[in-house]
C-alpha cells in the first residue's frame, strides 16, 4: 500500500535529519576529492532509501513516487551528488519494476534490500540524446542467449552497479518496435567500462561509458518482450522526469536558505545586505520560483501515482521549469554572496555547477519544451 500523507511528512522529517546530520557534513568533501562516497550508500540503504520505489515487501513504499521525490528533495537540498545517488539508482530499478518478471525482480530486489547494491539505466549512446533513432547497440539471438555489442555513453553508476538496464536493438528493420531491455549483472564477461567522466557538478556521482564486447546474456535476461524495450524506456524517462524535479527544487532551496542567512550576516554601508530592498526583491523572486516549481513537481508526482491518465505533458512541465529555476535561483544565491559566492570557501557556486546537469540530463531542456509542445498541439 502507498503511503498515507503523515507517513510522506514523517518520510521527508527523517529525509531531513539525514541530510544534515550525515549528508551535509560531508558534501564540500565529496564535490572537492570527486570521490564516491560509498558510506553514505550504507547509510542510504539502512534508511531504506535505495528500495524507496520497491514493492512493500522488499521495503519500499509500493513505487510512491510522491515519496521518492521528498527524499530526493531533502538530500539535494545539501549535496546534489548524494541525492544523485538516489535518483539514478531509482532511474536504474524503474525498467525491472515496469518491465521485469517475479524472478527477475526478486533478483534485483534482494541485492538492493539485503546487500545495498546499486543499479544503473543504460540507453543513452554516443551519437545522439534518447530518441528510438539514437539507438546503435544491438542484441543479436543466438539460440537461447542474445550477443549484445555497442557502447553506452555518460551512464551514471557506470562500474559501480549491480546491474544495468541495457537498451539494444533486436529487430533493426521495425521503429520503436526493435529495441528490448535487457538486464545485465556486473562481471559479465564483454560488460566493459570507459574512463571516469571529469564533470563540472555532480562531482561525487560516477559517470562512465558502459562498453559491450559480444557480451552474452540469458533470454531469461530480459525485460518483458522483445520489442518491447521503448515503451519502457519512455515510462521510465517519463517517471523520473518529476523526480529529477524534485533534486532541482532540493538544490534550489539549499542555495535560496544559504544566500537567506549570508544576507543576514554580510554588513556593507553599516546594515545587513537583506535590508536593501534590491537583495530582498531578489529574495522573493527566488523563493516564488521555489514554491512554483516544488508545486508542479508533487503534482506532477502525484498523478503518476494516482495513475491519471493524462500523465503526459506535466512531468516534463516539471522538470523543465524546476530544472531552470535551480539555475537561476543558484546563480543568484552566487550574486547575493558577492565575490565570496564565487569562492569555494560557500556552497552556493557548488549548487550551481550541480543545478545545470539537471537542464542537461535524461533528455535536455529543449527536448522537454518539444514533448509539451506535442501533447499540446495533439489532434491540431
Ligand atoms: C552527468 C550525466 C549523467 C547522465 N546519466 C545518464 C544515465 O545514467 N543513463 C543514460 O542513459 N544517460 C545518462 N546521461 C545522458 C543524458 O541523458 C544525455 O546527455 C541527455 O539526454 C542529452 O543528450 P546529448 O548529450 O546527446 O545531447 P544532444 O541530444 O546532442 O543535445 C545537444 C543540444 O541540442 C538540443 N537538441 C537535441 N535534439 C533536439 C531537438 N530535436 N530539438 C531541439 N533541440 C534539440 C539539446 O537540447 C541540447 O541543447 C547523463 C548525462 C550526464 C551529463
Amino acid at each position: 500500500m502507498k503511503p498515507t500523507e503523515k507517513e510522506r511528512q514523517m518520510i521527508r522529517a527523517a529525509a531531513e535529519k539525514t541530510a544534515q546530520k550525515m549528508v551535509q557534513p560531508r558534501a564540500a568533501k565529496i564535490d572537492a576529492t570527486g570521490e564516491f562516497p560509498w558510506d553514505l550508500v550504507e547509510a542510504f540503504g539502512k534508511q531504506g532509501y535505495l528500495s524507496l520505489l520497491l514493492p512493500e515487501s522488499y521495503g519500499g513504499t509500493d513505487g510512491d513516487l510522491t515519496s521518492f521525490c521528498i527524499v530526493v528533495e531533502e538530500i539535494a537540498k545539501v549535496c546534489g551528488s548524494s541525492s544523485l545517488i538516489i535518483l539514478a539508482h531509482g532511474l536504474g530499478t524503474l525498467p525491472v519494476l515496469l518491465g521485469g518478471n517475479l524472478s527477475q525482480k526478486d533478483l534485483c530486489f534482494t541485492e538492493i534490500s539485503e546487500k545495498n547494491s546499486l543499479l544503473a539505466f543504460a540507453l543513452k549512446e554516443p551519437e545522439e540524446g534518447l530518441g528510438v533513432s539514437s539507438i546503435k547497440t544491438t542484441a543479436e539471438k543466438k539460440g537461447r542467449d542474445y550477443l549484445i555489442d555497442g557502447r553506452k555513453s555518460f551512464i551514471t553508476h557506470g562500474s559501480l552497479a549491480k546491474f544495468y538496464s541495457v537498451f539494444a536493438l533486436t529487430q533493426p528493420e521495425h521503429g520503436a518496435e526493435r529495441i528490448s531491455v535487457f538486464l545485465v549483472e556486473d562481471g559479465t564477461p564483454g560488460l566493459l567500462f570507459g574512463k571516469k567522466e571529469e564533470k563540472v557538478g555532480m562531482r561525487g556521482s560516477v559517470t562512465t561509458d558502459v562498453i559491450f564486447e559480444s557480451c552474452r546474456v540469458s533470454q531469461e535476461n530480459r525485460l518483458g518482450s522483445e520489442g518491447e524495450g521503448w515503451k519502457i524506456a519512455a515510462n521510465t524517462l517519463n517517471m523520473s522526469r518529476p523526480a529529477i524535479g524534485a533534486q532541482a527544487v532540493g538544490i534550489a532551496q539549499g542555495a535560496l536558505d544559504f544566500a537567506i542567512h549570508y544576507a543576514n550576516e554580510r554588513i556593507q554601508f553599516g546594515k545587513p545586505v537583506s535590508s536593501f530592498q534590491a537583495i530582498q526583491f531578489m529574495i522573493a523572486d527566488m523563493a516564488t520560483r521555489v514554491e512554483a516549481a516544488r508545486s508542479l513537481v508533487y503534482k506532477a508526482a502525484s498523478q503518476i501515482d494516482e495513475k491519471n491518465e493524462n500523465v503526459g505533458k506535466l512531468p516534463a512541465i516539471s522538470k523543465y521549469f524546476a530544472s531552470q529555476t535551480a539555475m537561476k535561483v543558484t546563480t543568484d544565491a552566487v550574486q547575493i554572496l558577492g565575490g565570496y559566492g564565487y569562492m569555494k570557501d560557500y556552497p552556493v557556486e557548488r549548487m550551481m555547477r550541480d543545478a545545470t546537469v539537471t537542464q542537461v540530463y535524461e533528455e535536455a531542456e529543449q527536448i522537454q519544451r518539444w514533448v509539451v509542445a506535442q501533447e499540446l498541439l495533439k489532434g491540431c
